[in-house]
């Protein structure tokens, strides 16, 4: 994969999630608006839950994403 800013190389990656239960867990993209639950916080369930991928770019360290079909898992 190379860089869409200066065409280097890039390297893959992930942008851990301490969010819950501080277990640094890779992060995910979840569809719709986030809807907020009086006790668990942003509702997931029942929403198709993407883990999502990060590639750096070694040169200039452009970061970009991606979710691309490995499913994640509510939280
Ligand atoms: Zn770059």
């Amino acid at each position: 994969m190379k860089c869409q800013k200066c065409n280097s190389e890039m390297e893959t990656g992930f942008i851990p999630d301490y969010g819950y239960m501080n277990e640094g867990a890779q992060s995910q993209w979840i569809e719709g608006e986030p809807e907020k639950h009086w006790l668990q916080g942003v509702k997931q369930k029942g929403k198709k839950i993407l883990v999502i991928d990060t590639f750096r770019c070694i040169s200039c360290g452009y970061l970009e994403f991606y979710a691309t079909g490995k499913e994640g898992k509510a939280r």
